[in-house]
């Protein structure tokens, strides 16, 4: 899989993706990922990438023809368009659903706004989804971005060390995860439970499935809710 984001701060995002298992990743070869700074497509002497918006309004806006020209760009040294998404709080909300159907995508466009956002007819013209991270607004779309990468390249094949890794995790199945204990086994008096030192693979499969699903109760049980809306009414 190959990533291209569309930014102002190519910095802030290179920075933090080539740390970690992303990086390494990367450097497997397993995805690609290019940070491209929107301002080297600016076409006047100052390299102005916003300005003021039409009607009364505060704040800047960035403009269209940067945006543009650098997602033709990048279609164009790809020699094909990727699935083109710009993070925006007005999006669609992102959830694991989402990170899987987009990870099967070779190719995807992230647009970073920034400022009061972007020029609608820049979204109009080329986007072809709007994604948010959250109802809440941040003050550019980096951080978005990032995270959309980060979760979106963590479902390719090779970049965890095994798949069971995210199957088991939460959300990947409508569940929260069971708790999970490292060493030692007794912590400032608080035992690991007995189950998990009982070497008995079965029960201790069980015991995780009937925790994910005591701890999906407790913290978010409008997750089972919407599993029971999609999958019927399981044994649980
Ligand atoms: N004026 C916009 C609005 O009210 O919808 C908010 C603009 S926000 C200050 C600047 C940029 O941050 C946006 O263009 C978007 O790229 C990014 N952003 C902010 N909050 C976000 C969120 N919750 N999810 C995704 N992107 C977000």
């Amino acid at each position: 899989m190959r990533i291209d984001i569309l930014t102002l701060f190519p910095k802030m995002c290179k920075d933090v993706l080539s740390e970690s298992i992303i990086g390494r990743a990367q450097k497997k070869g397993i995805i690609e990922i290019e940070c491209h700074q929107i301002r080297d497509y600016t076409y006047d002497k100052h390299n102005r990438v916003d300005d003021t918006t039409y009607g009364p309004g505060m704040g800047m806006l960035m403009l269209a023809e940067p945006i543009a020209l650098c997602f033709e760009d990048i279609c164009r040294k790809l020699g094909k368009r990727p699935r083109f998404i710009y993070m925006s709080p007005q999006g669609e909300l992102l959830n694991q659903n989402k990170i899987k159907k987009l990870s099967t995508y070779q190719n995807l466009a992230i647009l970073c706004g920034h400022y009061e956002g972007v020029d609608e007819r820049v979204i109009e013209e080329f986007v072809d989804e709007q994604i948010s991270i959250g109802d809440y607004v941040l003050t550019g779309g980096e951080l978005p971005a990032l995270v959309l990468t980060d979760a979106v390249c963590r479902m390719i094949p090779g970049v965890l060390s095994d798949n069971v890794c995210f199957e088991e995790e939460s959300h990947y199945n409508g569940l929260l995860e069971y708790p999970q204990y490292t060493k030692p086994a007794v912590w400032r008096g608080r035992k690991v439970p007995d189950i998990l030192l009982s070497g008995h693979h079965e029960n201790i499969q069980n015991w995780k499935k009937e925790q994910s699903i005591l701890r999906t109760k407790k913290y978010r049980p409008d997750l089972l809710e919407n599993r029971e809306r999609y999958n019927g009414k399981e044994e649980i």
